[in-house]
């Protein structure tokens, strides 16, 4: 592969470069410097080789749909928009059958359904478990992606059951894979200004691992842009780096910035468009050991995401169809996105679109209308999958 001009003429870049083809991995030092390079192309060329390198042209999405179970929520963290309390006139917790209705217009089309909540007073794991299993009975093959560190965190305390004892029967009511939500900045000092009393990071990287030794895959989050520095940020991908060699069950990181308003977090520093894609880049070439790295669409929008394609991010965030959390916050995405414009999107950033599956064993090829037909693709080899 041709080394970009913009990477060959920085001298940060390259000694990243040299690093990466020695088969070393960047060190935190390396992570600050690609943070304050000044030379940002050289930093998204750089990601965009590495994403090459390991997945080609190919970009993923997968058909999915967001349901949440309930906004009422025991915790107020600073940068939230979502939770109410439970006098709040649109305060809701669904029940099971609200729940089934929920995914019942998407059911034919999806294969995932990503559910997570506020920490609600009263429900236990037994709340949980019936929402899951009735999912499996009337829908079998859809994945069920449900519930944050600080939801298994709170469930556990709740049903007095341990991190492991709560995650093992919520597997055998069917849950299959955990998002990455709520890792914020996984710092305590940052955690305890913007999220006091929700999961410690030790705990967000406890709960993970318990989950991948029962062979459950889950996701990776960083909300950046509030008040955290730049070593922070290092520091929180050194962490999930660290925890992946160990347990080695995230699939995929999922960076995005803190959606402002006037009332929440008035001291919050914001990302420019420019500090995403830099993060997404930097998260690209830090985690070595993860292998998807995701523009979340939902809180980036559309514009940003197809940017992304070319900085680092091999895969976009779904159909969704429902999505609560980013628009309360004020994200503007669509919900109504089909699968061919998900492909005309990556179509349009120079790449192949590829819809997967939730566990990324699965992968399609979607050709535009002009030439109708779809292929099956090998499964690719990933590590640390
Ligand atoms: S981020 Fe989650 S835990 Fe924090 S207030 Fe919102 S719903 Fe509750």
């Amino acid at each position: 592969m041709q080394v970009p001009l913009a990477v060959s003429s920085n001298s940060s870049a390259l000694n990243c470069l040299e690093t990466l083809i020695s088969h070393g991995r960047l060190s935190f030092s390396q992570g600050i410097d690609l943070m304050k390079n000044p030379d940002l192309s050289s930093v998204t060329s750089l990601a965009n080789m590495v994403k090459s390198a390991r997945f080609s042209s190919h970009v993923f999405f997968n058909e999915n749909l967001h349901v949440n179970s309930t906004n009422i929520c025991v915790l107020a963290c600073r940068f939230c928009a979502f939770r109410k309390g439970p006098r709040h006139p649109d305060a809701y917790s669904l029940d099971v059958n609200q729940y089934l209705e929920r995914i019942d217009p998407y059911s034919s089309r999806i294969d995932e359904v990503h559910t997570v909540g506020g920490l609600h007073p009263s429900w236990t794991v037994s709340e949980y478990c019936k929402l899951f299993s009735s999912v499996k009975e009337k829908y079998p093959h859809i994945h069920i992606k449900a519930l944050t560190a600080v939801e298994i965190k709170h469930l556990s305390s709740r049903s007095s059951l341990s991190f492991h004892q709560t995650l093992s029967t919520l597997a055998e009511a069917g849950l299959n894979s955990l998002p990455g939500g709520g890792a914020e900045i996984l710092v305590d000092k940052v955690r305890d200004r913007i999220c006091r009393g929700k999961e410690s990071s030790a705990e967000y990287l406890e709960i993970h691992g318990i989950a991948h030794s029962l062979g459950m895959p889950t996701n990776c989050t960083m909300l950046f842009g509030t008040v955290e520095s730049i070593e922070d940020r290092i520091t929180h991908l050194v962490r999930l780096r660290e925890q992946q060699d160990e347990s080695c069950g995230f699939q995929c990181f999922v960076p995005y910035p803190f959606l402002p308003d006037k009332s929440r977090l008035p001291e919050a520093q914001l990302a420019t468009g420019q500090e995403i894609i830099r993060m997404i880049s930097v998260s690209r070439l830090m985690l070595d050991n993860i292998p998807h790295i995701k523009a979340y669409r939902m809180n980036i929008g559309d514009k940003l995401s197809s940017f992304a394609i070319n900085c680092g991010a091999d895969d976009v965030d779904g159909t969704v169809g429902h999505e609560e959390i980013m628009h309360e916050a004020g994200s503007k995405t669509s919900l109504s996105t089909t699968s061919e414009q998900m492909a005309r999107m990556i179509v349009s950033a120079g790449s192949i679109p590829v819809k997967r599956n939730s566990s990324y064993t699965q992968f399609e090829i979607i050709e535009l209308p002009e030439s109708r037909n779809s292929k099956s693709l090998p499964i690719l080899t990933m590590e640390g999958n």
